[in-house]
């Protein structure tokens, strides 16, 4: 999402950097080149009008006018306003009953799954799935399936039920076996009358802890359209913005709680299962102005078991090929390259460069490939790999010599930075690519 945004923000605080010293003339053109930006990312007018009027205030602080590093300072105080803009984080609520409503394709039915997974997996909640879409036997047969896969309960109650709101006062009464139960109600393709009828309805057998309303962050402004009209009816308790991975420009992100008022709880970040999130205010903002977000990386890696398998890796001395392959396998379990550069600061800024240097996550298989050709002595003692043996080894992966002399000299890059990690602080990350270049 925040591509197109995050850029021109970064470009914006790079012209601050060049003017070096911070006059009023160069504090308006920023905050007017903010609101442009603001504008092109979708976000709502009456929003970025706020958002420009809030930063022109601390901006014109003298302390800010007066300080010797005005791109840094400038970047906290964005940063801080775009946190405020977001809103607040959920994590340490808990959830109940929750009655997710939207329209036909936002992907309802998909995050009804995602989130009893997310509970399941998170919190240890014990969850049920009721299907309420009985209009679409395909969107029942698609929360069964995702159930089913995700070994959590599905309530399936129906004997030829087709009455949505049969089928919730059964369900409703199960509820006290559960921790959480997702009720996954009917959409339309818009809002109509006869929806509403039955999503407040529906609202009183159930009578849910939360109304969650699940919007497609790709509709952009139609998107906070649809928030309100189904908040003036149901008053919801919070929103979950599906698509996050997609190319949208993120307005609807910035915009929806200024202009809805109800909170974003939870982003789906792809199509599988686990592609959920807590949403986190101050990490969607570190993402935007390219601060990296160390905390979801480290997150994904334990929700990976990635940190338990790390933990094998030998740093120093010990640090032979059987720890390269570990890590370099670690590496693709939380997205590869690509997956990690999301999550590292100041990475944007060097995106570029990175992929003029053909860092690709190619890369990665192709040096599991070599070092599975390896016997388990070679492994733990590269020293002994002559020329012939890496004549072999490469045969063995249908790679070159060459490769093979690389991954080597890989291999013994790494094992400094390895050894040197703790000590070097910040600079090993850049350098971990540097390693990776083809
Ligand atoms: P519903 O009609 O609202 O129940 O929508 P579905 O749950 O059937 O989702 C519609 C499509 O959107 C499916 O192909 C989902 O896999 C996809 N989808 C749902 N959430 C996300 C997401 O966060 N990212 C991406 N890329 N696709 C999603």
């Amino acid at each position: 999402m925040f591509d197109g945004l995050s850029k021109k923000l970064l470009s914006i605080f790079g012209n601050i950097r060049n003017k070096g010293v911070l006059t009023e003339d160069v504090i308006d053109s920023t905050i007017r080149e903010i609101r442009i930006s603001l504008l092109e990312a979708d976000v709502a007018l009456s929003v970025v009008k706020q958002f420009s009027q809030d930063l022109k205030e601390k901006l014109k602080d003298q302390a800010v006018i007066k300080s010797v590093t005005p791109e840094q300072t400038i970047i906290k105080i964005v940063y801080d306003e775009l946190v405020k803009l977001l809103g607040s984080s959920n994590e340490y609520y808990t959830y109940k009953s929750i009655m997710l409503v939207g329209l036909q394709g936002s992907g309802k039915t998909t995050t009804a799954a995602k989130l009893a997974n997310l509970f399941k997996t998170k919190f240890k909640n014990k969850c049920l799935l009721v299907p309420l879409d009985t209009y679409r036997p395909a969107a029942i047969t698609q929360l069964e399936q995702l159930a089913h896969s995700s070994n959590i309960d599905f309530f399936n109650d129906f004997n030829n039920n087709d009455d949505p709101l049969d089928i919730a006062t059964k369900a409703h009464s199960v509820a006290n076996n559960y921790d959480v139960v997702i009720y996954d109600t009917a959409g339309r393709l818009y809002v109509d009358d006869k929806l509403m009828k039955e999503l407040v309805e529906l609202k009183t057998i159930i009578n849910p802890k939360d109304i969650l309303l699940v919007l497609d962050s790709m509709m952009g402004q139609d998107a906070i359209n649809t928030a309100n009209t189904f908040n003036e009816q149901l008053n919801i308790s919070g929103l979950i913005l599906t698509r996050v991975d997609g190319d949208s420009r993120g307005g609807a992100a910035l915009s929806a709680k200024s202009v809805t008022n109800c909170q974003i709880k939870f982003i789906g970040t792809g199509e599988k299962i686990k592609d959920i999130e807590i949403f986190y205010p101050e990490r969607i903002a570190s993402r935007i102005l390219d601060k990296g977000d160390i905390i979801s990386l480290v997150e994904k890696a334990i929700d990976e078991n990635v940190a338990e398998d790390i933990s094998k890796v030998k740093f120093g001395k010990g640090f032979d090929l059987n720890s390269m392959e570990t890590y370099l396998l670690q590496m693709n379990k939380i997205g590869g390259l690509s997956g990690l550069m999301k999550f590292i600061p100041g990475i944007k800024r060097i995106q570029e460069q990175l992929k003029n240097n053909n860092i690709s996550d190619k890369v990665i298989s192709r040096q599991i490939a070599i070092i599975r050709s390896m016997t388990k002595k070679e492994r733990s003692n590269p020293k002994i790999l002559d020329a012939s043996r890496r004549k072999r080894i490469a045969g063995g992966c249908g790679q070159e010599v060459y490769d093979v002399n690389r991954l080597i000299q890989q291999y013994d890059n790494l094992k400094k930075i390895m050894t040197k990690m703790y000590e070097q602080g910040p600079g090993f990350m850049q350098n971990m690519f540097n390693n990776f270049k083809k």
